[in-house]
């Protein structure tokens, strides 16, 4: 029996459900090889250190590749996670109308969850987040509105504009670096007011390394910096919808 095995590394942070991108990629090995039997794909989170693998089969994928067609015939625009990076969302009818669905059904909110089933609850999420993204469209939009027709007049005293504000002081390191040694000449004192962050030395050490030698040189460095004691991981609570591995149908 033949078989092939795709591998996808996921290096970034966006976690979301990769099956059908994999379907794919099994789709174009199956037509391209008559003899090939299955095809073993894996998603490899670099990140989360999981392995999420899947067996399909011809049988599988013919399935697959008819639903496909049937969704590719469909003209309705389907909301989903697929909108959240989407540039047409902020006026897409499909968004829109799930905005509205979203605002009526937010406009008597449960006010007991324990109530509601779990998939009461995420559909009350993702509408949440769905009105929260077209209102800040919507405040993206007015201000635009604001600054190309001046200020708009409330009727109550008030009026909506754009003004500008002083904001924090930003200080060049490289120019203020010998002023601020004088001023701090303890190491410690001076570490205190100094911030690095972190991608940006990265960056940095891998540029200065040189063509080829930028991901051995930023290896190195993470490894001095543990050793150093200079890194601590921050652990921070996120509201995330994740995928659940799921077996194939
Ligand atoms: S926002 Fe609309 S156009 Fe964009 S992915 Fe979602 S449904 Fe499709």
């Amino acid at each position: 029996m033949k078989i092939a095995r795709v591998v996808d590394f996921k290096t970034g942070r966006r976690d979301a459900d990769f099956y059908h991108q994999l379907a794919g990629y099994a789709a174009c090995l199956l037509k391209a090889d008559p003899d090939l039997s299955e095809v073993t794909v894996s998603v490899v989170w670099l990140r989360g250190q999981e392995i999420e693998t899947y067996v399909i089969t011809r049988a599988v994928i013919d399935q697959w590749i008819a639903r496909l067609r049937v969704q590719l015939a469909r003209t309705a625009y389907v909301t989903g996670r697929h909108c959240e990076h989407c540039a047409r969302s902020h006026d897409c009818p499909a968004v829109i109308a799930k905005a509205r669905e979203g605002v009526a059904l937010l406009r008597d909110p449960p006010a007991d969850l324990t109530a509601l089933s779990s998939v009461e609850i995420v559909g009350l999420y993702r509408a949440a987040k769905l009105v929260s993204k077209a209102a800040e469209s919507a405040v993206a939009s007015i201000r635009l509105h604001v600054i190309q027709n001046g200020p708009q007049d409330s009727g109550e005293g008030t009026s909506l504009q754009v003004v500008e504000e002083s904001g924090g002081r930003d200080i060049d390191v490289a120019k203020a670096w010998d002023i601020v040694q004088k001023r701090l000449p303890d190491a410690d004192q001076m570490a205190a007011v100094l911030k690095i962050k972190a991608t940006d030395l990265d960056d940095a050490v891998a540029k200065a390394a040189g063509r080829g030698n930028g991901a051995s040189a930023k290896r190195e460095l993470a490894a001095e910096l543990e050793a150093a004691g200079a890194v601590t991981m921050k652990r921070i609570q996120k509201l995330v919808e994740k995928r659940i591995p799921k077996e194939i149908p």
